[in-house]
């Protein structure tokens, strides 16, 4: 694995997707001036659900950012899975902001990903639906959105029916899993597998997304599903599995000390290490107790209202959808737009020329562990493992 300080996202990179006018907004918007704005707030859905807050554009700027390096970072092939567990905020929309999410950074990279890849999939665990990226690219059979989310009952954001199936060019290549609450692993497991391996056999796409949003663990604050760390963890193994270009991004989660476990457990899995159950002592380590582990059992609060057969109707249903889809569309690749990043963030691979010194601003980028006996590029006894966050 190795680790970098991202590239911060300009407000250009954000208006690939957003308007120019909400980005404005998210630019110049604080505590302090916020009553000026006033007319903006419920335009731009700013304000309850999505406050104001000090360095609000600072933060969608490196979480962005990340995205958008993991993507450029993937399409000059320096490596074959880039994470981000601070991006996927995937309710944010072109003109507003939405349920915590403020500018969508899977979009963004999905954009970047596209100046590359003919087939970008994209694959949404969150507990929500994921309406934002859904909506961007609805009418396009370039991006294939699947997303397994609660559905009823007015659960946030409310879409996500499964009949919601993409439009004009784009038809067939939505596809949603509305679940109801209380899924466990098995249940899960029962539909996600068959609808990924015919996502896989029907769209053949050459780059992942995945959206690892923990709020569809048990006892989540906000969630109602009752997925243990391995169960989510083993959606995350089964599309690594696929062993194609991916980009895994974090998402919703608000049982803290689960979303830690969660993301970390995952981590594991994408590098292919094991960890120990036994978490190492840390300034957080309170937060683990009383069992101070990775793997504690979440004990659900919910009934599994998911039957066999409503999970086999499903299944059947985006079966019979994914039949309509032509077998994996492809585009012709006239002239590959610029990288999003400038060209000393993308060729930072590149060989050093060794009669210069690395900068302290490359050094600044590259974040290592102090424990890490490796150094750098060009060490030979690293090959496969081009793992980075
Ligand atoms: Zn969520």
């Amino acid at each position: 694995m190795q680790i970098y300080r991202p590239y911060r996202a300009s407000a250009h990179d954000m208006c690939r997707f957003h308007s120019d006018e909400y980005i404005e907004f998210l630019q110049h918007v604080t505590p302090q001036n916020l009553q000026n704005f006033t007319k903006y707030l419920s335009h731009f859905n700013v304000g309850d659900d999505c406050p104001v807050f000090d360095g609000l554009f600072e933060f969608c700027s490196m979480y962005t950012g990340a995205s958008l390096e993991g993507a450029v970072k993937l399409n000059n092939n320096c490596c074959d899975i880039a994470v981000n567990w601070s991006g996927g905020l995937h309710h944010a929309k072109k003109f507003e902001a939405s349920g915590f999410c403020y500018v969508n950074d899977i979009v963004i990279a999905i954009l970047e990903l596209l100046k590359y890849h003919a087939r970008v999939l994209y694959i949404d665990i969150d507990v929500h639906h994921g309406d934002g990226v859904q909506e961007a690219f609805y009418l396009t059979d370039r991006v294939m959105t699947v997303s397994f989310h609660k559905y009823g009952n007015y659960f946030f954001p409310g879409t996500g029916d499964m009949y919601e199936i993409g439009a004009e060019s784009g038809r067939y290549y939505s596809v949603n899993v509305p679940l109801k609450e209380g899924i466990d692993d098995a249940s899960y497991m029962q539909v996600f597998k068959p609808v990924i391996s015919s996502v896989m056999e029907f769209y053949q796409p050459t780059a992942i997304v995945l959206q690892c949003g923990a709020d569809s663990l048990a006892c989540d604050r906000l969630g109602c599903f009752s997925l243990s760390v391995k169960g989510h963890g083993e959606c995350v193994k089964f599309v690594r599995d696929l062993n194609v270009p991916l980009l895994a991004v974090g998402g919703g989660g608000y049982t803290l000390r689960n979303v830690a476990r969660c993301w970390t457990y995952e981590t594991s899995l994408l590098v292919d290490e094991q960890i120990s159950n036994e978490l190492p002592y840390t300034e957080y380590f309170e937060y683990f107790s009383p069992d101070f582990s990775l793997h504690p059992e979440l004990v659900s609060r919910q009934e599994n209202a998911n039957s066999k057969q409503y999970l086999e109707a499903i299944t059947k249903h985006v079966y019979d959808n994914l039949k309509m889809c032509h077998n994996s569309p492809s585009v012709q690749m006239h002239e590959v737009p610029k990288d999003a990043l400038p060209s000393h963030e993308s060729d930072r691979h590149e060989e050093p020329d060794p009669d210069v010194r690395v900068s302290q601003a490359d050094e600044d980028q590259r974040v290592e562990p102090a424990n890490e006996f490796y150094d750098g590029d060009k060490d030979q006894d690293k090959t496969s493992e081009n793992v980075e966050a």
